[in-house]
């Protein structure tokens, strides 16, 4: 999501990833601990001391966090869903689900496991604390890491897409309506105007001189509408363009460019002249391969004169194909996974259209538009 990722260990055959920012959080909440908190809680325990009980702290904060989302993932998992990994970054952990769960059941107990699990764990660190009362140090970080899963908890459950209790809250909608679209959009709502009283919070907090946590809340906030605003457009898209092939979003009949044309006569007769980006490359009538922008850009420009079209093309691969009768919601998952933002639609070796992404998306636009105000 931001910056790089790390992949530290697998279970159960899912990889964890640890995002870079978590790096920085974990050493500014462990200095935090250290220099901070555990001094105002028990005073007199020597420096390193308190060191050590952060470093432990920030490690059963992590190991907390990912059992979370280990539970979310392996209630997924029982129920079908392929989990492709999960990562833990600034603000949290994601468990990353391909597709939607198939269910308002499935949803709801996928939801529900994350703080559940916190809340186990939250007991257990609190037990434990009262059990070794005796080792002020180790009861400290343990009440400590006890409080942390229950505010976990209790956070997570806000009814605000997309934190566990805006699935739960989706799931419910769902449930009671049948409307998987409907309920997406209320929860989505929720969860956008959530993250707005986060953003809130925090530039007050910022206003007032709270001081620099408060641009944590800011950060969240953003974070939650985005994410809120995404799973909405997911739904509306998955929708729109439900059961419909990939013939009915494409352009027809688009402008091809011979394999033998100058890059300095593609600009000027095909790029400038019809403002697309994207041209199929044929070679006596047959496709053998695509150009776009970024395929001109990557020469410089002395060499426009030099170069022809069948020398910066991209060759016809099979991620770069779609058929005509292929399922647009499929396309466009492909398109997301590989990057490309434009394919071919050819029947067998014939080229019969150019489909976009951003036409796929322009078209779930317009109809959910008309769909909200119906
Ligand atoms: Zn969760």
């Amino acid at each position: 999501m931001i910056g790089a990722s790390l992949t530290l260990i697998e279970v159960f055959g899912i990889k964890i990833r640890v995002n870079i920012s978590w790096a920085f959080i974990a050493i500014l909440l462990a200095w935090g601990l250290a220099e901070g908190y555990f001094p105002t809680i028990h005073e007199q325990l020597p420096q390193a001391t308190y060191w050590w009980m952060s470093i432990v702290a920030v490690l059963g904060l992590f190991l907390s966090i990912l059992l979370h989302e280990l539970a979310h993932s392996l209630v997924a998992r029982a129920y079908g869903m392929e989990i492709t990994g999960i990562t833990l970054w600034l603000l949290g952990g994601i468990a990353e689900l391909k597709g939607e769960p198939p269910s308002p059941k499935v949803e709801l107990l996928m939801a529900i496991a994350g703080p559940a699990m916190s809340i186990c764990l939250g007991t257990f660190f609190w037990l434990s604390a009262g059990a070794l009362e005796a080792f002020v140090s180790v009861a400290t970080v343990l009440s400590y890491l006890g409080m942390l899963n229950l505010i976990l908890a209790a956070f997570n459950m806000v009814p605000a897409f997309p934190l566990d209790g805006g699935r739960v809250a989706r799931a419910i909608i769902w449930m009671r309506t049948g409307d998987y679209l409907q309920a997406t959009r209320t929860a989505a709502r929720m969860g956008a105007l959530f993250g707005l009283g986060l953003i809130i919070v925090g530039v007050l907090g910022l206003l007032t001189g709270a001081g620099l946590a408060s641009l944590w809340w800011v950060v969240l906030g953003m974070f939650v509408r985005f994410a809120a605003d995404s799973s909405k457009l997911q739904a509306e898209t998955k929708n729109v363009l439900a059961g419909k092939p990939v013939a009915e979003f494409m352009t027809p009949n688009p402008i091809t460019v011979p394999s033998e044309t100058l890059v300095t006569d593609l600009i000027e007769n095909w790029i400038y002249h019809y403002d697309f980006e994207f041209f199929p490359v044929v070679e006596e009538k047959c496709v053998v391969g695509s150009v776009n922008l970024r395929d001109v850009r990557s020469i410089s420009l002395d060499q426009h004169q030099a170069i022809r079209v069948k020398d910066i093309m991209q060759p016809i691969t099979s991620d770069a194909v779609a058929s005509p009768r292929d399922l647009a919601a499929s396309v466009l998952t492909r398109m997301q996974e590989s990057g490309k933002s434009l394919l071919m639609v050819m029947e067998g070796v014939n080229l019969v259209g150019v489909i976009a992404m951003k036409d796929l998306f322009r078209v779930v636009a317009i109809r959910s538009s008309l769909e909200q105000t119906e």
